[in-house]
């Protein structure tokens, strides 16, 4: 234990601590698991996999989406594909690459058990996504097929188009309403988690709000599970459904959770520019276009010819020249950072300078242009429909764009918090993927943690907490209403003169500057000035139009981006803090004379986990000690 902080990682060899763990955790025997009541908050992939896997082994759940449906959830836009350790391909993958990968791929900032684990159960999740009916792309033979996605030499992409995550939340949605069916899950759509309640020290329920109604009520359960997605959206612009929002973490977090690394930022190469100031969502191009499509940027400052009439010898296919082992696959901190590097040299393309080519020309010229439509059809389509540009014909124009976000509420080996009680699933938590997240790696780690970690993980805490489950009448669930009413009151009664977007693309803007792509000491203690004031400003002249009983989106936006204009301060000090470049965190002071990210192992090889201590104090840090026994701490090259 360090610092207050106990990741209870078992002892034992690596490849050994999972199966030794789970014999060694408590079971609850069947007849008794239905005593138990479990709040499971979101029903994407994390959400719905726990929710079905708990009801299935007798508990009783219930979920809560602020969806008119789980369908709906952000996970259905995921695109490329899900890591597994199959080896169908022979192409010698195993499940030490895919833990080696990851590792490294995550610039050595996460814990070597959790990920091994991780590697070990994604065969499984292969396994059972099948036995659901999910339609994996196969070979002719019939055997799943694999693609190639950035930071990994092997092929291990299982996929379903360019549709996978819509087909992987159609599965776990289906194993969802058989137990809806069954009575073992109740649902609580349009239904947003606004507090955490905590009774005795110990998670125990939630408040939420009616989103068609406006009635703010309480639910007491036995532990409470949030798998409530990322944050990305404080950057406003972002590939993110725009509903995607930091409150029930944030909201845990002023209850006591720790926050863990909330400066690791995913920024993906392979977006779609942007294209003016009214813009409100970015459109992600799939990591598995670069399979085919070979990314290059004119030599030339400036050249402004059409892509087709530049000839190829004054093109620069700057990933092939800098990392010629993975190519146009360089992981995807590294792809965006290149991309930066050639705008920033006025080499960039398109109205705004801000874009690079992703060119199919030779994929068609090799595979002929059915291949690549049959790979990649809904993806030129969309573009085709975004832009009015065929892709097919003219290479696409991609720039980096916010995507993912590795940071999350902090956690142990069983996934709890350090709150009792409270467990955190999926992309909510920090996660197994430390400072850069590979592509494919998120459905696999929110299945893992759902369908198989926390499965076997929850009993620990449960079969030592029998019997406490407080009434929802209590005085602390009384309270929390009290607190939720007061603010939504508060926000209903500014009447000022200004949106809430026009504060949350005010707070995007400034985090992108100052905190985005590349950031520096004086860019972030200016950050950290202006967002206090953005927030003064937010409560002084916001417009929040409406009611509070009835349906409010305006409402609804307001209360988060309130937690968006605190949760920002809070990702600054941390990026403030890290003095160390890493991953998807690029510290300019911190840099290799040919512009790498330059780790500092010495005194950063830590997970950051921040405490809340008032609403007038810095919050204040605790550090994990992340120990490399596996893998060698090794300088991060693609070349
Ligand atoms: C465009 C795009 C493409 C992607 N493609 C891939 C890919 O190919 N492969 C890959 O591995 N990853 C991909 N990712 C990442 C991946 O999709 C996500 O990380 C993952 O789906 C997150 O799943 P989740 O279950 O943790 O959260 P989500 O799917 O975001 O679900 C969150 C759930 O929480 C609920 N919720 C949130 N807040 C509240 C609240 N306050 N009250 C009540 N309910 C709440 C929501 O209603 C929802 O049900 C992609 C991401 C994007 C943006």
């Amino acid at each position: 234990m360090t610092d207050g902080l106990d990741a209870h990682i078992p002892a034992g060899p690596l490849d050994k601590k999972w199966d030794q763990h789970k014999f060694e955790s408590r079971l609850i025997n069947p007849a008794n698991r239905r005593k138990y009541e479990v709040i499971v908050v979101g029903s994407g992939l994390a959400g719905a996999s726990a929710a079905a896997s708990l009801a299935e082994m007798g508990y009783r759940v219930k979920c809560f989406c602020y969806q008119d449906s789980p369908r709906r959830a952000h996970s259905i836009a995921a695109q490329g594909g899900i890591n597994a350790a199959k080896n169908y391909p022979n192409d010698s993958d195993s499940v030490f690459r895919l833990f080696y990968d990851t590792i490294k791929g995550g610039d050595f900032r996460s814990r070597e058990a959790n990920v091994y684990r991780l590697a070990q159960v994604s065969n499984a999740i292969i396994d059972q996504c099948v036995a659901q009916g999910v339609p994996f792309a196969r070979e002719y033979g019939g055997l799943l097929a694999n693609r190639s996605f950035g930071g990994a030499q092997v092929s291990r992409t299982f996929y379903a188009r360019g549709q996978t995550g819509q087909q992987l939340l159609l599965g776990a949605y289906g194993a969802l309403c058989r137990q809806i069916a069954e009575g073992t899950v109740k649902m609580f759509p349009r239904t947003e988690m606004l507090d955490l309640v905590i009774v005795k020290g110990h998670a125990k329920g939630i408040v939420v709000r009616d989103m068609v109604t406006g009635e703010i009520s309480s639910h007491a359960g036995d532990a409470v599970i949030l798998a409530t997605g990322g944050y990305g959206n404080v950057f406003y612009l972002s590939t993110n459904a725009k509903g995607c929002n930091v409150t029930a973490s944030y909201r845990a977090y002023k209850k006591g959770a720790f926050f863990a690394n909330p400066c690791f930022t995913q920024i993906h190469p392979t977006c779609i520019p942007v294209t003016g100031d009214y813009q409100s969502k970015l459109t992600l191009m799939s990591e598995s276009l670069r399979n085919d499509g070979r990314v290059w940027a004119p030599k030339k400052v400036r050249d402004t010819r059409p892509p087709n009439e530049i000839p190829e010898e004054e093109r620069d296919y700057y990933l092939e020249r800098k990392y010629p082992s993975f190519g146009n696959l360089a992981p995807r901190d590294i792809a965006s950072r290149a991309a930066k590097v050639v705008c920033d040299e006025g080499r960039g393309v398109g109205g705004t300078c801000l874009g690079v080519y992703l060119d199919f020309a030779d994929a068609i010229a090799r595979l002929g242009v059915n291949t690549i439509r049959e790979r990649y059809g809904n993806l030129f389509d969309m573009y085709h429909k975004i832009t009015n540009e065929d892709a097919y014909k003219i290479p696409m124009r991609i720039f980096p764009a916010v995507h993912y976000t590795m940071g999350g509420l902090w956690v142990d080996y069983n996934l709890m918090s350090n709150l009792p009680g409270l467990h955190v699933l999926g992309e909510a938590n920090f996660s197994d993927h430390g400072a850069n997240r590979l592509g494919a790696s998120a459905l696999m780690q929110g299945l893992a943690d759902g369908y198989f970690v926390l499965p076997a993980t929850i009993g620990n805490y449960l079969a030592a907490h029998t019997g406490e489950k407080p009434s929802a009448d209590s005085t602390e669930f009384k309270k929390a209403e009290e607190d939720v009413q007061n603010r939504t009151r508060r926000m209903l009664g500014v009447h000022g003169k200004k949106s809430v977007d026009h504060f949350h693309r005010e707070l995007g803007l400034l985090m992108w500057d100052k905190c985005g792509m590349s950031r520096n000491e004086a860019d972030l203690r200016e950050a950290l000035k202006r967002i206090p004031q953005l927030r003064e400003e937010f409560w002084e002249n916001v417009n929040v139009l409406g009611d509070s009983e009835e349906l409010n989106q305006s409402l609804e936006k307001a209360g988060r981006v309130a937690d968006f204009l605190e949760f920002a301060e809070l990702l600054c000090y941390d990026a403030l803090n890290r003095r160390e470049s890493c991953g998807g965190h690029f510290r300019e002071e911190f840099q290799t004379p040919d512009g790498e990210a330059k780790r500092n192992d010495e005194e950063f090889a830590y997970v950051s986990a921040w405490e809340y201590v008032g609403e007038n104090s810095p919050p204040q840090l605790h550090k994990e000690p992340l120990v490399f026994e596996n893998v060698h701490l090794a300088t991060r090259s693609y070349k």
